[in-house]
C-alpha cells in the first residue's frame, strides 16, 4: 500500500505556512514504513521542530486510474483520522533550495493512523474533526473547508497514480499546526468521537 497526502488544502492553513492557496491538489507521498497504528510515537533526534497535522483520511477500497470526478465516490467506503507528522525545520530548508520533502514528511512513523467508519455515516461535506495535545484543543477542522473534496482529490490523483485497494490519501491539514514535545498525549476526534490517541515518547 501507499500513503498520499495532499498539502496546502485548507485556505487557513496554507496561509498560516505562507503559502500560496493552490490552483490545483498539491500531493505527496509517504512509504509504508511510516504508517503508525495504535503505538507510541518517539520523537525523532533528526528534527527541531516536528509538527502535528490532523488529517481527516480516505481509505481507497477499489483500484482505479483515470477517474472521472463523478464516479470516485465508488472508490471507497471508509473515512478515518490520521496524523501527517513533518518536521518543519527540514521541510523549510528543503522548500528553500527547492529539494524533495522526503526527509521532513516520509520518515518511519510519520503517518499515525486511526480508526475508520463507514462513508454512509457521515455527512461527508461537513465532518467535523479536531486535535488535542495534552486535552486542548489545538486544530479544529471540517471537511466543508477543505479546498479540494475527497472526490476531486481521487480523480486527480488517478490521472498520475493507479490507487489501489487499500492505499490511504490524507486529505490535509487545518490552521492550528504546532511543535510536539515528548511527553505531549495527542488526541484526535472524529464528529466529538475519540479515533486515534498517541503518546510522544
Ligand atoms: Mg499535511
Amino acid at each position: 500500500m501507499k500513503i498520499i497526502c495532499i498539502g496546502r488544502n485548507c485556505a487557513e492553513h496554507a496561509k498560516e505556512l505562507k503559502n500560496e492557496i493552490p490552483t490545483e491538489p498539491v500531493f505527496f507521498m509517504k512509504p509504508d514504513t511510516a504508517l503508525l497504528k495504535e503505538e507510541d510515537f518517539y520523537l525523532p533526534d533528526f528534527t527541531k521542530d516536528l509538527h502535528h497535522e490532523i488529517e481527516l483520511v480516505i481509505k481507497i477500497s477499489k483500484a482505479g486510474k483515470h477517474i472521472e470526478e463523478q464516479f470516485a465516490h465508488k472508490y471507497y467506503e471508509e473515512i478515518g483520522l490520521g496524523i501527517d507528522f513533518t518536521a518543519r525545520d527540514l521541510q523549510t530548508k528543503a522548500k528553500e533550495k527547492g529539494l524533495p520533502w522526503e526527509k521532513a514528511k516520509a520518515f518511519d512513523n510519520s503517518a499515525p493512523i486511526g480508526k475508520f467508519i463507514a462513508k454512509e455515516k457521515l455527512q461527508l461535506e461537513n465532518i467535523n474533526f479536531e486535535l488535542k495535545v495534552n486535552g486542548q484543543s489545538k486544530q479544529i477542522g471540517n471537511s466543508k473547508d477543505l479546498i479540494f473534496s475527497f472526490d476531486k482529490i481521487i480523480s486527480y490523483v488517478s490521472k498520475f497514480i493507479t490507487l489501489k485497494v487499500g492505499d490511504l490519501i490524507y486529505t490535509g491539514t487545518p490552521e492550528g499546526v504546532g511543535q510536539v514535545h515528548i511527553g505531549d498525549e495527542l488526541e484526535g476526534f472524529l464528529e466529538g468521537e475519540s479515533f486515534l490517541k498517541l503518546n510522544v515518547k
